[in-house]
């Protein structure tokens, strides 16, 4: 297990924690078992875009209904803020909120001077302002590159802030120069919350099971009922209060392990919570396996067993049918890491075939270590390899060439932006935002419907094949897509 250190104020990133890497290309399997013997990650001679840690950060504390946030940096660098600010309010329905509250976003713009004279007076002075706004319960500050370049002091204007204010007030430091893989920021975040926000627990409770999730619909609760408990969900729509005694619950789950990896491990090394150390229930064997690892850390194994039978009763025929229509059926997927290896089984589950995959990182393993967790392997485990495997932090001029080569029958996204690709090039292409959408048999279920659905509409992609200008040249399109990845050999 990784190194967690509470009392420091910084996560060490992903790169020097776990050893991930924006740079392979293979198939599924050669990674998998690289992964397993010191993997070595590839740059990129050419590099279009990257992400920035700051949004992963971003992303998980402005979905906590009752906090402020201020980016501490130039103001661009919030910009992504508003992202989140949008994303919260669409997708509040899914989590049953009518009136979702409005975000407090704040940036202390930091301008030429400020890098010159330092921005600690200016960050301190926008704390007092944002609380005498706000009265919010908990300020995060998130660091950018040029508070983290010109050296301000962010830890001690906080915690001086909190003082006075009587009010968590968390530094996130995720300068986006930080790291390649942007996910390091949802360490950050998460370390911020561990360190200042999770109190030591007052109880063990066997009612409630935390679950670290981006926005997704409430599947948990009908889930959790056989085994007496609720969910508590990590971060979107908590309140200060909820995460405080997330120390409490019986168990964590994630639905997604690239993003809950690190707060999993500390909740279960700091806190005693214990994760369950499984790959998310995605693909009918997977969901069988989370199913009896929940039961069994419940203490409640006959009743998964009860649910298992249930619900198989109740979806396997709709997924043989489906499997009937789909079968033959090719399939590329665009997603982050977990995410998207979660999708390669749904895919396989539905008779389709994954003829590759551009996946925007890759950890070799997780902060628990638990090879049971890795999704990848249970995916070609249970649904076989994956050739044109592509570890590429959403280098889109190696997806479009990978694409116009491949030409699947289906593209699945799992971030807005990549969909248009496929859309361009005449290709159906799907984007479904909730990461519960596809989970256990029901949602095999509903994913193959939308995939049906997806296929059978393809007119509009078609036409607009016929109309649209691609902006990379024949002569891209013409080389190898990892022309530009350190090592590679063009077959
Ligand atoms: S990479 Fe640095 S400069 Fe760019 S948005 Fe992120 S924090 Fe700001």
């Amino acid at each position: 297990m990784s190194e967690i250190n509470l009392a420091n104020p910084e996560v060490a990133v992903r790169e020097i924690r776990l050893g991930s890497i924006t740079g392979f290309g293979g198939s599924a399997e050669e990674l998998m078992q690289q992964s397993r013997c010191g993997l070595k990650d590839k740059g990129r001679s050419f590099s279009q875009c990257l992400g920035c840690s700051t949004a992963q950060a971003a992303c998980m504390v402005t979905l906590i209904q009752d906090a402020a946030v201020i980016s501490h940096g130039p103001v661009g660098c919030s910009s992504c803020l508003h992202e989140f600010a949008f994303t919260y309010r669409v997708n509040s329905p899914l989590r049953g909120i009518g009136t979702p509250t409005p975000r407090r976003i704040f940036s202390t713009n930091l301008a030429e001077r400020d890098t010159i004279y330092g921005g600690a007076e200016k960050l301190a002075a926008a704390i007092r302002e944002v609380y005498a706004r706000t009265k919010a319960n908990a300020i995060f500050v998130l660091t950018t590159c040029a508070a983290g370049i010109i050296g301000d002091d962010t830890e001690s204007v906080c915690d001086e802030a909190e003082e006075e204010l009587s009010i968590p007030v968390i530094a996130i430091f995720c300068e986006g120069f930080r790291s390649k893989v942007w996910t390091s920021g949802f360490d950050a975040g998460y370390h911020g919350i561990a360190r200042k926000l999770i109190a030591p627990p007052r109880q063990r409770r066997t009612d409630i099971i935390n679950v670290i999730n981006f926005w997704g619909s409430d599947i948990f609760s009908e889930w959790f009922a056989p085994f007496g408990a609720k969910p508590n969900f990590i971060t979107p729509y908590s309140t200060v209060e909820s995460l405080k005694y997330a120390s409490e619950a019986a168990a964590t789950i994630q639905a997604c392990q690239t993003l809950g990896s690190y707060l999993g491990a500390v909740l279960e090394k700091e806190f005693g919570v214990p994760e369950i150390k499984a790959a998310p229930p995605y693909g009918v064997a997977q969901t069988d396996h989370w199913f009896r690892t929940l039961g069994k850390l419940m203490g409640k194994e006959d009743e998964a067993e009860a649910l298992i039978a249930e619900k198989k009763k109740e979806y396997l025929p709709g997924i043989a049918a489906l499997r009937e229509k789909l079968q033959g059926k090719t399939a590329y997927v665009t997603g982050g890491a977990a995410h998207g290896h979660a999708l390669l089984s749904i895919l396989g589950e539905l008779g389709l075939t994954a003829i590759g995959a551009s996946i925007f990182h890759h950890d070799p393993l997780y902060d628990n270590d638990a090879e049971d967790a890795d999704a990848l392997a249970a995916s070609v485990k249970n649904y076989g390899d994956v050739p044109n495997f592509n570890v590429c932090n959403k280098q889109e001029f190696e997806l479009v060439n990978t694409l116009s080569r491949l030409r699947p029958d289906v593209l699945l996204c799992r971030h807005g932006g990549m969909t248009l690709w496929g859309a361009k090039l005449g290709i159906p292409a799907q984007l479904i935002g909730d990461e519960h959408f596809g989970m256990g048999y029901e949602g095999i279920v509903r994913y193959g419907e939308r995939i049906l659905e997806t296929l059978e509409n393809d007119e509009f992609v078609k036409n607009l094949e016929k109309h649209a200008v691609n902006p990379y040249t024949k002569w891209w399109l013409s080389q190898d897509p990892l022309t530009f990845l350190e090592g590679h050999k063009s077959a």
